[in-house]
């Protein structure tokens, strides 16, 4: 375990953004993470737990407590009729964790592929692209009970899973340390429900294709929107998606239809509850926001692939991001009535 005293968070964030926490701790074993958390909440100090950095947005001014960077590693497999329950530690790095299981030859979480950040953290937001998502696999998981002051396994009913959302998400009450997917042995991939990987592939949606050729599609697919970390690219210094997809009413996307009258087809995708998801990337770009777009300075930016990721081109401030962020949000709300919402977590920071 390390101890650092005024430490620069910016390093440890994608978005290379952010101030100085006033100690950061960074542990390997789950005893070290449970007994900081526990000595952290006992002094009664803020906690911010940290994975990849992959979706935070932090203050200029720092976080005022203490930061637990979560390093613990390992995973085991376990046999449980055709499926394999996999255990991950929660500082195991999500996408070497998916290379791997489908190098075994399991299936589940092929087209979450080529997303930055660690295991610990993809129940936070239910992370998802490309028509997977984690709460399809995850069966359960282990987690510090900060209120009960012990550890406890939940499993997938009590994490309330839905789009970017879970029971963990804005709470702060469970430190994550291990999660369990339940993954099928299979050398083709789970049905390809999403029309531009099937493409791709050259699949009929709602089929399968080889596990390997699905992986690699999809890091394709993703570096062609500079949605894969890569340090030769700037594009990539992000936070990946800034905005989740606004979710609509029927009645609420008659209105948004009126008044997208005349800007092409809009992309619209029914959700299970009979509301309808609706691409941000596609109304931010429509309200003016083009790829590539700049805020006051020029230092932070849409991305020049993807119109929902903003960049930071080196040198900038969080406050000029938060900026450029409040200005699409606004732009977007006055001429379609949506209001956009923040996917990444801010800390000391609001939109
Ligand atoms: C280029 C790029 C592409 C991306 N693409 C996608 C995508 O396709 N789909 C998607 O869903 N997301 C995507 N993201 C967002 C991000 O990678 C994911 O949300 C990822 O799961 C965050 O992991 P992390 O370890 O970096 O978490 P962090 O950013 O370190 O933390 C995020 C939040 O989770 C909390 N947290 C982290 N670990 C734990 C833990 N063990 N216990 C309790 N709380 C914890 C933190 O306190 C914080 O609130 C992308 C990001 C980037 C930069």
């Amino acid at each position: 375990m390390r101890v650092v005293d005024n430490a620069p968070l910016a390093p440890l964030t994608t978005l290379r953004l952010g101030g100085r926490a006033t100690r950061l701790v960074s542990a390997e074993r789950e005893r070290d993470v449970v007994d900081s958390v526990r000595e952290i909440d006992a002094r009664g100090e803020p906690l911010l737990v940290l994975g990849g950095g992959s979706n935070l947005v932090v203050a200029d001014a720092g976080f005022d407590g203490t930061v637990v960077r979560m390093g613990t590693r390992g995973r085991t497999n376990a046999t449980d009729g055709d499926r394999v329950l996999v255990s991950a530690q929660a500082g195991e790095p999500w996408d070497a964790f998916v290379a791997a299981v489908v190098e075994e030859g399991l299936a589940g979480v092929e087209c979450l592929a080529g997303i930055p950040g660690l295991v610990g953290a993809v129940p936070m937001q239910n992370v998802g692209a490309y028509g997977q998502d984690v709460s399809e696999t995850i069966v359960s998981l282990r987690a510090y009970d900060r209120h009960l002051g012990e550890i406890v396994e939940l499993r997938r009913e009590a994490c309330a899973f839905a789009y970017r959302s879970s029971a963990f998400r804005g709470k702060d009450r469970h430190v994550i340390l291990e999660v369990t997917f339940a993954l099928e042995r299979s050398a083709v991939s789970r049905p390809i429900r999403y029309a531009e990987l099937a493409r791709a592939l050259g699949v009929v949606e709602g089929t399968r294709a080889p596990l390997a050729a699905v992986r690699s599609t999809v890091v394709e697919l993703r570096r062609k929107k500079g949605m894969v970390l890569d340090p030769s690219d700037p594009d990539t210094t992000s936070a990946g998606s800034f905005f989740t997809n606004p979710i609509v009413s029927a009645a609420e996307l008659a209105s948004l239809r009126a008044r997208v009258e005349g800007e092409g087809p809009m992309p619209v995708f029914p959700e299970p509850d009979g509301r309808f998801k609706v691409s941000a990337g596609w109304l931010i770009e429509r309200a003016g926001f083009v790829k590539g777009f700049a805020g006051a300075g020029g230092r932070v930016a849409v991305s020049s692939k993807h119109a929902l990721a903003l960049t930071h081109r080196g040198g900038g401030t969080t406050g000029e991001l938060v900026a450029l962020a409040r200005q699409i949000r606004d732009g977007v709300e006055a001429r379609f009535g949506v209001t956009l919402e923040n996917e990444p977590v801010f800390v000391g920071a609001r939109l």
